[in-house]
């Protein structure tokens, strides 16, 4: 024991993740910085190319709210997640309902789009979130106007009286749930994400009981995970969660700021998902999942990027276009023609990753302290 304790530290007892989460978030910095926003403008309103339910091409307005964020991330919160950011705790009824007219009338009512993202950093219908007569009028007014919605929830805020609600105001809505990981361990000590496969999997009921969409997004590439094991894992869970979904959105880790995932890139002890590691996983599960009943997405955040999935650098463009490629067509001929001497690189490290028993990888940002990276889970 003496020399396993050698090995594995000086004995003293592991920090849990929960109580590193906090820290950055009540700094006088980060409230004063939260604090400077104005609350009666959302964070940010943008169209892009989107495809409706049936796969017709159309129009998105996203509208992300400056809201009081998310009811988890009060108690704690999940570790990659920056979106407190763009929260502040004050925020009034009446700053929601200004917020929502500003994106009406940024947009001109909507004009032109078939299709509404309404995301407030935390779960859309959760009443400490947000006023329950502003979710009432946004489900309403956009049922009204012929949009289809968008909505973000976590699994354990889903109760069969809430879901009921809101698509008796917006029957046949998205209700898109983050469950990154269909891994229990992996939720709780690499995501901490305060929920559970099976409180997924009875959210999903809950929505498929209510004929509302099922939107899921993994996470490529959790904390404290190597990159092999990330493209073995997310291809593995990608199947797995694909016959509950109507549609399938991998986010490749991007480095949000002040959260555990950026202290541990700011060390040295975590590097983004390579590009190559998408393309690999959408050819892996591509091949299982065969019919095109479920639609897979992956936009790469900041792709190309330092803080986002990159390669070389040389390749990063053209890597990231053909993905984002394939999220409209489905097709795999979109990544037949990228080649780059960087691939080689990626594949070692991958291989390596997958025959020796070192947890946390060989990528070349593993170049934390050696104790630390021997004892992380
Ligand atoms: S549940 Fe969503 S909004 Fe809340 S901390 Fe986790 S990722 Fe962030
Ligand atoms: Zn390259």
């Amino acid at each position: 024991m003496a020399s396993a304790c050698g090995v594995l530290g000086d004995g003293s007892k592991p920090v849990k993740v929960h109580h590193l989460i906090k820290a950055p978030e009540n700094t006088p910095e980060s409230v004063s910085f939260r604090e400077s926003w104005d609350a009666s403008k959302p964070v940010t309103v943008y169209k892009t190319p989107e495809n409706l339910p049936d796969g017709t091409p159309c129009t998105a307005a996203t509208v992300i709210l400056r809201s009081k964020g998310c009811a988890w991330w009060w108690k704690s919160g999940c570790t990659f997640c920056g979106y407190f950011n763009d929260v502040r705790d004050d925020v009034s009824a009446e700053d929601m309902f200004s917020q929502w007219e500003f994106a009406k009338k940024n947009t001109n009512q909507f004009e032109d789009c078939g299709m509404v993202k309404v995301y407030t950093s935390g779960t859309f219908f959760e009443d400490r979130e947000n006023p329950p007569e502003w979710q009432d009028l946004v489900l309403r007014e956009t049922a009204q106007m012929g949009l289809h919605l968008v909505v973000e929830a976590q699994a354990q805020m889903c109760t069969p009286e809430k879901i009921s609600w809101v698509a008796e105001r917006h029957p046949g809505c998205t209700v898109a749930i983050g469950l990154e990981a269909y891994d229990d361990r992996v939720l709780r000590f690499h995501v901490n994400k305060g929920f559970t496969t099976k409180q997924w999997h009875s959210a999903v009921q809950m929505l498929r009981d209510n004929n509302l969409r099922v939107k899921t997004y993994l996470l490529f590439k959790p904390p404290f995970m190597s990159e092999g094991d990330a493209l073995v894992h997310t291809t593995s869970w990608l199947t797995k969660v694909a016959p509950y979904s109507d549609e399938v959105s991998v986010n490749p880790m991007n480095i949000q700021k002040n959260t555990i995932v950026d202290r541990l890139f700011r060390n040295k002890e975590y590097r983004p998902p390579w590009l190559w590691s998408l393309v690999e996983m959408i050819l892996r599960s591509h091949e299982h999942l065969g019919d095109d009943s479920c639609r897979i997405i992956v936009h790469p955040t900041a792709g190309g990027k330092i803080r986002g999935a990159h390669n070389c650098g040389e390749c990063d463009s053209e890597v990231v276009a053909a993905i984002e490629r394939y999220s409209v067509s489905g097709d795999t001929e979109e990544f037949s023609h990228l080649e780059c001497s960087c691939k080689s690189h990626w594949r070692a490290e991958i291989e390596n990753d997958n025959s020796f028993p070192m947890p946390l990888g060989f990528g070349t940002f593993r170049r934390g302290n050696p104790t630390d990276i021997v004892r992380a889970p």
